[in-house]
Formats: structure tokens, sequence, C-alpha cells
């Protein structure tokens, strides 16, 4: 006989489908999310590419970032103030753009 369909990777396919509707998992952990390369935002319902804009910091990935480096796209919107760009999407409750780039390891403590 065949040795038939991989039917173990289909369940655990299921499985961390049902973990992860069941909000177990952390947000940066949902597969659906992306990791915005410029501020950190880790819920970006779209990949940073293909004109998709980043929630939080406004950048429109292949335009706004084009000819510039994803740091010099970061530098700008620190230098005016670091504001949530979205008026559809609301930041997090606790919503910290400092504490966010930290997180995603894109600022590292200044040292003296
Ligand atoms: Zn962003």
């Amino acid at each position: 006989m065949g040795h038939g369909l991989p039917e173990k990777e289909t369940c655990t396919a299921f499985q961390r489908i049902w973990i992860t509707t069941a909000g177990l998992a952390p947000s940066f952990e949902r597969e659906n999310m992306h990791l915005c390369p410029v501020c950190g935002y880790r819920e970006m319902p779209d990949p940073p590419e293909d004109f998709n804009i980043c929630p939080c910091c406004g950048t429109e990935f292949g335009y706004t970032n084009a000819g510039v480096t994803n740091e010099q796209v970061r530098a700008k919107w620190l230098s005016q103030n670091a504001p949530w760009f979205s008026p559809d999407i609301q930041p997090p409750a606790d919503w910290n753009p400092h504490r966010q780039l930290v997180e995603a390891g894109f600022i590292v403590g200044s040292r003296r």
C-alpha cells in the first residue's frame, strides 16, 4: 500500500491555527503579522513591501524608503517625535515608540 498524505503535518498546521486564534500566542508570533523594519511595529497586517504602509510610522515600502536605508527613514521618523501614523488603526494602549524600537533591537542603549 502507498504511504498516503503526510497526515501529521496537516494536523500540526491545524493545531497551530487553533492555538493562534485561541489567542494563546503572543502578538509577535502571529503568522499573519509582520514586523516593520523601520519602526519595529510588530502587527503590520501586510508585509513591508509592495507599497504597503506601516500604520505606525507611515513608511510606504518601495516608496518612502526608495533610495534610502530603513535606518534613514527611522531617523527621520524619530526626528519628528515618532508620531503614530494611521488614523484608522489605533496604537496599542501602552504604545511607546522608543520601547518598541528597543524591543525590536533597532536601538541599542547609548554607552558612555
Ligand atoms: Zn513602521
